[in-house]
């Protein structure tokens, strides 16, 4: 029986989200015996097909392998991943560079697909014993009555269920973080960055074979913007586009496919041939916002906790997101099974990961003009020489 007189089974969590952070916070704490209950607002995409209208593939890198080993999902994730040893920079001329990011294959990243990735995920949590509920969007919350209800957006039907603590790894816009912040001040900034994208494709060869070279992470850099692309296990590759909002180019000035196919002719020459659907990926793909979130609290008291893109969403230029998420997933994990007092586990987990979040989100703002505008300059490339001797 806890202090407000509810009984309360202090090794029970309801996770609000099953996405990528979600079903590895999951899988975690069900390993050791928690109970858990997750609820996603999407359908399972296991029966209904990936849903996920962002980035089709991420890079994945130590520190989100650790996470996946000890969920038990490494070996099935490497098994459809890319590896990817440095990065492959397309210089306007036409020329290639091959920078590696460490002295062999023993450093490297890997491109693995949101959508199989996911479906991973969300089966080694099953199997962990973690209650998945599908078509469940978090409505509203009563923290003081710890109860929470979920829309099914296919019936409209409403469901009220009771919780212990909440966990909110709902994403950027966390349906959780604004209910919570309409309890307290979490003190949260978000900061645009003024730069979008567009996701558009590189089909396989006639062959069947990677059009270009498959194990590197490919850019095109032109100083206020670039491209870049990652390879899938099906032999294609994710280009993203990023542009300003303003100036030229632009998301303002390139509107239509003809704008896409004037910039590309102008800037990326030998990107162009290799994407054949350039104008209808271009019109039919959102074009998505970039932004960092910061907030000052991550918890409210010991109802409820924030992870992953929830409590610090940032731009995607370190290629961190998910990995920094996956850390999270540790921590939380760690800091709730070692401490019984639950308000506490959250404020030591947020002690412990705030000051690391906001670092990783620093660096991926420096890395975008380190991406778009340094990887092609000859003092870098120096350097880098010189590194590598
Ligand atoms: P999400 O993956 O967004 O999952 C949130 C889940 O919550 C979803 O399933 C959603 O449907 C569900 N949900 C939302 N609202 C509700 C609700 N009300 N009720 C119930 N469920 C709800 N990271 C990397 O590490 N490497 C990369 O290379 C990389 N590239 C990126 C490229 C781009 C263009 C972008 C935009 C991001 C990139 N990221 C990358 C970041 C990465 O995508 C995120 O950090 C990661 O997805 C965060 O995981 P998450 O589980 O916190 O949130």
């Amino acid at each position: 029986m806890s202090a407000d007189g509810e009984p309360r089974n202090e090794r029970r969590i309801t996770v609000i989200g099953a996405g990528l952070a979600g079903a590895v916070l999951a899988t975690l704490l069900a390993n050791r015996g928690w109970q858990v209950d997750v609820y996603e607002k999407r359908g399972d995409p296991r029966v209904a097909g990936y849903a996920g209208g962002r980035s089709i593939n991420l890079a994945l890198a130590e520190r989100g392998r650790h996470a996946l080993r000890l969920a038990g999902g490494d070996d099935a994730v490497m098994a459809q991943a890319v590896m990817m040893r440095g990065r492959m920079v397309h210089f306007a001329d036409g020329r290639t560079d091959l920078q590696r990011y460490g002295r062999d294959d023993s450093e490297v990243i890997w491109s693995v697909h949101r959508g199989e990735l996911n479906v991973i995920l969300l089966d080694i949590a099953e199997r962990a014993g973690a209650r998945l509920h599908f078509d469940r969007a978090l409505e509203s919350v009563d923290f003081a009555a710890r109860r929470a209800s979920f829309r099914n957006p296919a019936s409209d039907e409403v469901e009220t269920v009771d919780f212990c603590s909440l966990v909110g790894a709902d994403g950027a816009g966390s349906s959780l973080r604004a209910a919570m912040a309409r309890e307290t001040d979490l003190g949260e900034r978000t900061e645009y960055l003024g730069h979008s994208y567009k996701e558009l494709e590189i089909p396989p060869a006639q062959d069947g074979d990677f059009r270009i070279e498959p194990n590197a992470l490919h850019i095109w850099p032109r100083g206020r913007y670039m491209c870049i692309a990652l390879p899938n296990d099906e032999h294609t590759f994710t280009v993203t586009l990023f542009l300003p909002n303003e100036g030229e180019p632009s998301f303002a000035s390139v509107r239509t496919g003809a704008d896409a196919r004037a910039l590309f002719e102008r800037d990326f020459g030998d990107a162009l041939p290799l994407i054949p659907r350039l104008e209808h990926d271009f019109e039919h793909n959102p074009t998505g916002l970039l932004a960092t979130l910061y907030l000052e609290r991550w918890h409210l008291r010991d109802r409820a906790v924030l992870l992953g893109d929830a409590a610090h969403a940032m731009v995607p230029f370190h290629g961190q997101g998910m990995n920094c998420a996956f850390e999270d997933c540790v921590a939380l994990a760690d800091h709730l099974d070692r401490e019984s007092d639950r308000e506490a586990a959250f404020a030591r987990f947020q002690a412990e990961r705030l000051p690391n979040a906001r670092a990783i989100q620093q660096m991926a703002l420096e890395n975008y003009l380190e991406m778009r505008d340094r990887v092609d300059d000859d003092d870098y490339l120096l350097q880098r020489a010189l590194e590598r001797q």
